[in-house]
C-alpha cells in the first residue's frame, strides 16, 4: 500500500527491533508493562508510569479514532513538495495516543471521534510506517 507520502525509513534500537520486524507483518504491537500492566505508546525499553523493565507486548487491534488532526498545505523537509497532507494524534482502541498520518480522507471527512484504522505502508526495509485510513 502507498499513500505517496515519503517513507523515511525508521531507526532501529534493540528495544525497537520486535516492533518494526512485526510491522512488516502487518501487525501493530504496543509495549505493556508486567508489573502496572500500562499499556503505552512508543516502544521503550522502561515503563513509563513505573520504570519497571519487565515489558511484553500485546497486539493491537489497529483500530481508533482520531484525537486531534490537521491538514498541512506546506510540507518542508522530506515532505515539501508533497502536496496537501493530513497530520495528526490518533487515539487506538487500547488507549494511547500516536502521531501519524491520515491518508485516503479528504479535509472535510476529518472530525475528532472519527473511526480509523491502521495501513501499513512497506518502507522497502524490513519495516512499514504506521498510517491510519477512516474505518
Ligand atoms: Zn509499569
Amino acid at each position: 500500500m502507498s499513500s505517496g507520502l515519503p517513507l523515511g525509513v525508521p531507526k532501529r534500537q534493540p528495544e525497537t527491533e520486535h516492533f518494526w520486524n512485526a510491522t512488516a507483518q502487518g501487525r501493530l504491537l504496543l509495549p505493556r508493562c508486567d508489573d502496572c500492566d500500562s499499556v503505552f505508546w512508543y516502544p521503550r525499553g522502561i515503563c513509563p508510569f513505573c520504570s519497571s523493565l519487565r515489558l511484553s507486548w500485546v497486539e493491537a487491534s489497529g483500530r481508533g479514532r482520531i484525537y486531534s488532526w490537521t491538514w498541512n498545505t506546506r510540507g518542508e523537509g522530506d515532505f515539501s513538495g508533497v502536496g496537501p497532507y493530513a497530520i495528526g494524534y490518533v487515539e487506538l482502541e487500547e488507549g494511547p495516543r500516536l502521531m501519524t498520518n491520515f491518508i485516503d480522507v479528504e479535509p472535510s471527512q476529518l472530525a475528532v471521534d472519527l473511526p480509523v484504522t491502521v495501513v501499513f505502508e512497506d518502507t522497502g526495509e524490513g519495516s512499514s510506517l504506521l498510517r491510519f485510513r477512516p474505518a
